[in-house]
């Protein structure tokens, strides 16, 4: 039988990913979208990696069937590492990406480009019903743009430059992103380890 996967997200960008990545593979993907009253699970964690234990168990223990989270964010050192967990509340509780990237460009106004340094972070969670959940870790480094470049990706993509490539994460191909990204190196190290998993 065909291996199931819920993906615990309602981030579009995340889902359009992580589907991605997942489908030369023999396992049926799930969103959320396909299941009724699933909880909403409040990222209330410090970390990560918290959160996205939290994500992925909550939702295999309700829909008994394993269930995959992605927590991720942008850290920033001029910024003393936030964004971080709030990545995507920084500018509000119902923060648009547009709202969040104005956010952070206005607390950069000013930082040399030498300074400008950061990365994304990811952290996958794998939950299987009665198994002790897995984690795996991505990152990513650049750097902090001046202005925003490229409409691809999602997030703080079109102000995450890269220095070796000459491009924004946005101005990348899916298929190319999922390559360098703090997502992508995350799901490699997933994939060499899921089929002794579920
Ligand atoms: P989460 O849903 O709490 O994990 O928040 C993730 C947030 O981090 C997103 O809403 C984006 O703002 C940011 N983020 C995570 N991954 C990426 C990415 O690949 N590109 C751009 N922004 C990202």
């Amino acid at each position: 039988m065909q291996k199931q996967l819920v993906l615990a997200t309602r981030n579009k960008g995340k889902v359009q990913e992580l589907k991605a990545m997942l489908a030369g593979y023999d396992i049926e993907v799930m969103g959320l979208d396909q299941f009724l009253n699933c909880p909403e699970v409040e990222e209330d964690q410090d970390t990560f990696e918290g959160n996205a234990i939290k994500k992925a168990q909550t939702i295999a223990e309700f829909l008994q069937v394993p269930a995959l989270a992605d927590d991720s964010g942008l850290e920033v050192d001029a910024l003393q590492g936030r964004p971080g967990v709030y990545s995507a509340r920084f500018a509000g509780v119902d923060a648009t990406d547009e709202d969040n990237n104005r956010k952070l460009l206005e607390l950069m106004q000013g930082v040399p480009t030498g300074e400008r340094s950061g990365r994304f972070r990811c952290v996958l969670a794998l939950a299987v019903p009665g198994q002790a959940t897995a984690t795996w870790h991505g990152t990513c480094e650049g750097k902090i743009g001046i202005t925003p470049r490229g409409t691809g990706g999602f997030g703080y993509d079109p102000l995450f430059f890269l220095p070796i490539e000459g491009k924004t994460m946005a101005e990348f191909t899916k298929e190319e992103k999922s390559k360098i990204s703090h997502r992508g190196m995350a799901m490699r190290k997933m994939m060499v380890e899921i089929a002794g998993l579920m």
